[in-house]
């Protein structure tokens, strides 16, 4: 192994201990949090190391540098979930290549999608984007337009509507962290509640980790943690 490649398994080790502490604190099984390794801006060789050290689940957030990877690697047990805005002109590409979309925040998007996803696949596990801190610049729906948004993905037949994802805005303390990924568990209770068949919240990154796990999250997405500083 080259020294680039120990340092990821390192890194990816030290962050599974991390989940499974943060777990044991909040009384949760340490099996209902999936980690997602995000490899954006991440040479192949990244993708590859995490790869040989077990890791089985990628996030990317730009398109073109995603399908150059994909093709590059497509080993059968190798799981693509794509958390970037989206394009419409890019759905055709995601509803292709990959097994989840964390990031679908508009009908259209998701009509492109549930249309343009190949019948040999099975259908695209896809979660609404909330932007639970009404963030001008920030991509997702807002929680007042959630509902709605919801009602008309969970019908379109070629997607299979998961749950939430969001990226809220930085905090530093660990209570204030833990409000808008609370604000998120409550939302997806109010919607399955409304009888939609939801178990996902996908919440936390590298530096908000444990308040996730505190508020319920079943994906982290951790890119730096594992990668290093982008
Ligand atoms: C980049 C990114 C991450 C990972 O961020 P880190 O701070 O590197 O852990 C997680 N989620 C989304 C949506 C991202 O764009």
């Amino acid at each position: 192994m080259t020294t680039a490649e120990e340092s990821i398994a390192a890194r990816l080790q030290g962050v599974q201990q991390r989940i499974r502490q943060y777990c044991q604190e909040a009384g949760r099984d340490p099996t209902s949090v999936h980690l997602l390794a995000v490899s954006k801006t991440k040479p192949l060789s990244a993708v590859q190391a995490a790869y040989a050290a077990g890791q089985r689940d990628f996030g990317e957030s730009y398109v073109q540098e995603a399908l150059s990877k994909i093709h590059a690697f497509h080993p059968q047990d190798l799981v693509w979930h794509f958390i970037g805005p989206i394009q419409a002109n890019k759905t055709r590409a995601i509803a292709e290549h990959f097994a989840w979309v964390h990031s679908v925040d508009r009908v259209k998007i998701a009509e492109r999608l549930s249309a343009q996803r190949p019948d040999a696949l099975p259908p695209l596990n896809v979660c609404v984007q909330v932007n639970v801190d009404d963030e001008p610049t920030k991509s997702g729906v807002s929680l007042t337009e959630l509902p709605a948004l919801m009602q008309a993905v969970n019908q379109l037949p070629r997607l299979r509507l998961r749950g939430l994802m969001a990226v809220p805005a930085m905090r530093t303390e660990l209570s204030l962290q833990r409000q808008p990924f609370a604000q998120l568990r409550v939302a997806l209770q109010s919607l399955q509640r409304q009888a939609m068949a939801l178990d996902t919240l996908s919440m936390g990154m590298s530096g908000d980790l444990e308040a996730a796990i505190i508020e319920g999250t079943t994906w982290v997405r951790l890119g730096s943690a594992i990668f290093g500083a982008r």
